[in-house]
This record gives C-alpha cells, sequence and structure tokens, in this order.
C-alpha cells in the first residue's frame, strides 16, 4: 500500500515525500482511512509504530489553516511535546500550518503569543489546565488527541484530562492513543470519545521484523566482560544499555568511561533540562554510549541506533519491547542483544511466548575472533588507504636508517597496537554448552506439574504400581505351578 491511496492533497504529499515516507506503518495504514471518514478513534499501538504520522496527516488534511485552533494535541511531557509538534510542523508547513508547543516552565506571554497564530496546539495537561482555567485561553479545535494516554495516566494526569475535556466543545473528533489499555483508560475513552472505531496492531506486527534478537548465556560474573566484547565486536554507531536500577546505570556508566568510551546517562530522577541536554548529546552523536533505566528511556526517540542492550533481562515483556524498540526504528536494521545467567533462560521462553517473538541464542567471540575481525577490518582499510605527501616524507627518513620491510613491520606493529582487544580469551557459555542448557531447559518445564499432569502421573504410577504386582503374583503362580508339576 502507498500514500497515494489516501488521496491527501498535493501539499501534503509533498511533505511525505519528503519526509522520505515510502509506505505507510500498520497503524497509519489502518488508522488513517477511519479518521479521513470522521470517526472518533482509540488505538492502541507500541511507540516507534508511527502514530504521529497516523492522526497527523489526516487531521492537517482536513484542516483549513485560516481558522485559529483547530487541532490540540495532548501528550505527557514537555519532551514528546516537542518531538510531536517537530513532526507535525513538517507535515504541515507546505500547507502552510503553524503549530505551538505548550508546556511548563516558560514564560505564559511568548507561549500565549505563539498560541493566537497557531493552528494546531501541541500541550502538556498541566500547562494547558492552567491556561483554561485561568481563561488566559480559549479553545474552539475540530480535533482533540490524546497521545500517549497510558503514560499519562502512570504521571498522574488523569484528573487534569477530565478536567480539560470540560472547556472543549462537544462538537469535534476525538482520537486516542495508547501503548496499553489499563481500566482507566477505557473509562476514559467511554467518556470523551463518541462511537469509536477501535484499531489495534496485534503483537506480531508489533514487534519489528528488522530488529534481530540474539541472547547470550554467561555467568552472573561475566555481564562487564560480555558487555565489552560485544561492543568490541559489533562495532555500534550508537547503542543503549539498559539496567533495572539507576544503581546499575551509575557503577557502569563509570566502569564504561573508564574504558574509554563516551558515555552518558540517564535515570528517573534528573531534572528535565539536564534530560534534554544528554539526549541531544546522544542524537548528535557527542556520545556513544546511552545507559538508562527503562523509566527514564520512555518517549526516546532517536532514529540511528544501531544496537540495545539488556545488561540484564527485564522483568516484564511490555518493558523488553519497549526497549528493544529504541531500534530498528524509521525502516533502519537493529540488533537487539540480552545477556542472561543459565537460569534466567525461562525468562527468555516467557517473553518470547508473551510478545510473540523468537530471540536466537549465539557465542560470545574469543579474543582470537575478535583480533582476526579487526585485522581484517585494518586490511581493508589500508588498502583503501590514499598516500598523503608527509608520509612519504616520513618514510623516506625512516629509509636513512632501516631497510623498507622493518619499516613496514614497525608500522605495523604501531597501527595494530591500537586494536588490541581486551579481557579473556573465552567469555560465556560455548556451543555445546549452550546447547545442552537449551535441550535441559526444553525437558524440566519448570519442575511444578498441573493438575491434569499430576492425575496424569498418579494414574500412570497406580497402573504401573498394579502391573508390577500382578507381574509378581503371576511369576508366582507361575513358580508354584511348576514345583507342582
Ligand atoms: P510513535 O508515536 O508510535 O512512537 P512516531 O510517530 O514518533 O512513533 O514515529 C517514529 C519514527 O518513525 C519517527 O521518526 C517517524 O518520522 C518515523 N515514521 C513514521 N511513519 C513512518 C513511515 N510510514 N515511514 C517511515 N518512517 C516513518
Ligand atoms: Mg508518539
Amino acid at each position: 500500500m502507498t500514500f497515494n491511496e489516501f488521496n491527501f492533497k498535493d501539499t501534503l504529499n509533498q511533505a511525505i515525500k519528503e519526509a522520505g515516507f515510502t509506505e505507510p506503518s500498520p497503524i497509519q495504514e489502518k488508522a488513517i482511512p477511519l479518521i479521513l471518514e470522521g470517526h472518533d478513534l482509540i488505538a492502541q499501538a507500541q511507540t516507534g509504530t508511527g502514530k504521529t504520522a497516523a492522526f497527523g496527516l489526516p487531521v492537517i488534511q482536513q484542516m483549513s489553516g485560516n481558522r485559529g485552533i483547530e487541532a490540540l494535541v495532548i501528550v505527557p511531557t514537555r519532551e514528546l511535546a516537542m518531538q510531536v509538534s517537530d513532526e507535525l510542523y513538517r507535515f504541515g508547513k507546505i500547507a502552510g500550518i503553524k503549530t505551538a508547543t505548550v508546556y511548563g516552565g516558560t514564560p505564559y506571554n511568548k507561549q500565549i503569543e505563539r498560541i493566537k497564530q497557531a493552528n494546531i496546539i501541541v500541550a502538556t495537561p498541566g500547562r494547558l489546565q492552567d491556561l483554561l482555567m485561568s481563561k488566559r485561553i480559549e479553545l474552539n479545535p475540530s480535533f482533540v488527541i490524546l497521545d500517549e494516554a497510558d503514560e499519562m495516566l502512570d504521571m498522574g494526569f488523569l484528573d487534569e484530562i477530565k478536567n480539560i475535556f470540560t472547556f472543549l466543545p462537544k462538537e469535534r473528533q476525538t482520537l486516542m492513543f495508547s501503548a496499553t489499555m489499563p481500566k482507566p483508560i477505557k473509562s476514559l475513552a467511554e467518556q470523551i470519545l463518541e462511537n469509536p472505531k477501535s484499531v489495534t496492531i496485534t503483537k506480531k506486527e508489533r514487534t519489528n521484523r528488522d530488529i534481530k534478537q540474539i541472547f547470550y548465556v554467561v555467568a552472573e560474573y561475566e555481564r562487564d566482560d560480555a558487555l565489552l566484547r560485544l561492543i568490541d565486536y559489533k562495532n555500534p554507531n550508537k547503542c543503549i544499555i539498559f539496567c533495572r536500577m539507576k544503581k546499575e546505570v551509575d557503577r557502569l556508566s563509570s566502569y564504561m568511561t573508564a574504558q574509554g568510551f563516551k558515555v552518558a546517562s540517564l535515570h528517573g530522577d534528573m531534572e528535565q533540562k539536564q534530560r534534554e541536554h544528554t539526549i541531544r548529546a546522544f542524537k548528535n552523536g557527542l556520545v556513544d554510549i546511552f545507559i538508562a533505566t527503562d523509566v527514564a528511556a520512555r518517549g526516546l526517540d532517536v532514529n540511528d541506533v544501531t544496537h540495545v542492550f539488556n545488561y540484564h533481562i527485564p522483568f516484564d515483556s511490555e518493558s523488553y519491547v519497549h526497549r528493544i524498540g529504541r531500534t530498528g526504528r524509521a525502516g533502519n536494521k537493529g540488533e537487539a542483544i540480552t545477556l542472561v545467567s543459565p537460569n534466567e533462560l525461562r525468562t527468555i521462553k516467557r517473553i518470547e511466548k508473551d510478545v510473540g517473538t523468537v530471540m536466537v541464542s549465539d557465542v560470545i567471540p574469543t579474543r582470537q575472533e575478535v583480533k582476526v575481525r579487526k585485522d581484517n577490518d585494518l586490511l581493508l582499510k589500508i588498502a583503501n588507504t590514499k598516500i598523503t605527501p608527509s608520509a612519504k616524507e616520513m618514510v623516506k627518513m625512516l629509509q636513512h636508517d632501516l631497510d623498507i620491510v622493518t619499516i613496514a613491520h614497525l608500522l605495523a606493529t604501531l597501527v595494530q597496537e591500537e586494536i588490541d582487544v581486551k579481557g579473556k580469551d573465552i567469555i560465556g557459555l560455548r556451543a555445546k554448552e549452550l546447547k545442552a542448557l537449551i535441550e535441559r531447559e526444553k525437558k524440566w518445564k519448570g519442575g511444578k506439574l498441573n493438575d491434569s499432569q499430576r492425575r496424569g502421573r498418579n494414574r500412570r504410577r497406580t497402573q504401573e504400581h498394579k502391573r508390577r504386582s500382578k507381574g509378581s503374583q503371576d511369576r508366582r503362580n507361575r513358580r508354584s505351578r511348576s514345583s507342582n508339576r
């Protein structure tokens, strides 16, 4: 399917083309036609599935652009407000649609000025409620969108949301987007939506096929070594390492920094300013490795993350999906790598089942293997290097005292020292051990039997017992018969 089938106006088609979108994502394919038909909508899809365009495009299509605020988008955080408004600005700019962002912590006057000139506002609940209740602004939008509704619930914004809706016109099209649908969100939907259509992106569609999911089995004490070796081997462009706790984020950040990486960390107690600063540094490539907790990385949207590492496997499946979704975005390929100890194989199985995905096991490359890989890369690099005049000059100088082969050996030694591979040769389980462990795990099945399994076992035991005692009876009979003979 292509975007042409939606029959958008030319200005919008041009913007889609400029954004580099070639085909609609699953949520866009399902949601856009319903929104164009004028339905209220409740849509469930994970982050990174393209929800912004799913509502942004059909809403902008239906806007006139000359009637003040026509669309209101409510999002949980200031960061998301900026992201969503950037994306909407991209779609609307050719059609002359103006976007304003509304969030707390900035002066009122400037914000109100911008709101007066805008056609779409993207707002966080707190500041929006403020503005409405103090009558600093009045809104009459035809479209109201609640983005990341479940996150607003988590952040305790439910009352604000309900209050905001008392200020909005009854005659409107309302769209609600959420990654999950907890009860309070369902009942909110009943209050604010009218005969809504609903779309859900199923589990299969949800886990991105562009993400390769691999796990490595290591001993508890080998996690740091394993991480280093894998980063060394896979040579990520940008990567995120997920930890369970802030404490671990701090420790691992110091460790990786000491190993010579440019590291930034993100956790829940950081101030908003600091957070934004850190994320920007990561986006701009000033840091190579981002270390974060789940909570801190919510809504993190960086397109060119090549690898996600789970230092520990997360406890719940939702978090797993959310974490690995930080890579493989916007049509790029990505790898999600999980380190587990042998007894965590069960968690892998559970997540695979919950999420409807497959993680493949692999063996951590030995020091020797990484060395060979790096040597090959180096050979290729040498073959592709252009000789500079100053290099010629240097070789000429060296030739006063040394023959050309010795010079070559010395230079090769120097560049090879740069690519030294650290750590012990073998880390984690080898192929044979891994296979044995997976086999054992398959047989074991959790150690506890369910009721029907237990009844089956008892039945088998009883029959076995009967058969045995019957057998011995028969034998006794036979013996006595034979002795009678
Ligand atoms: P969500 O709100 O579901 O988390 P976003 O709307 O932020 O997802 O989209 C995630 C990324 O994917 C953005 O960078 C966006 O520009 C890009 N994107 C969205 N739709 C498409 C598409 N149809 N083709 C290519 N990239 C897309
Ligand atoms: Mg979004």
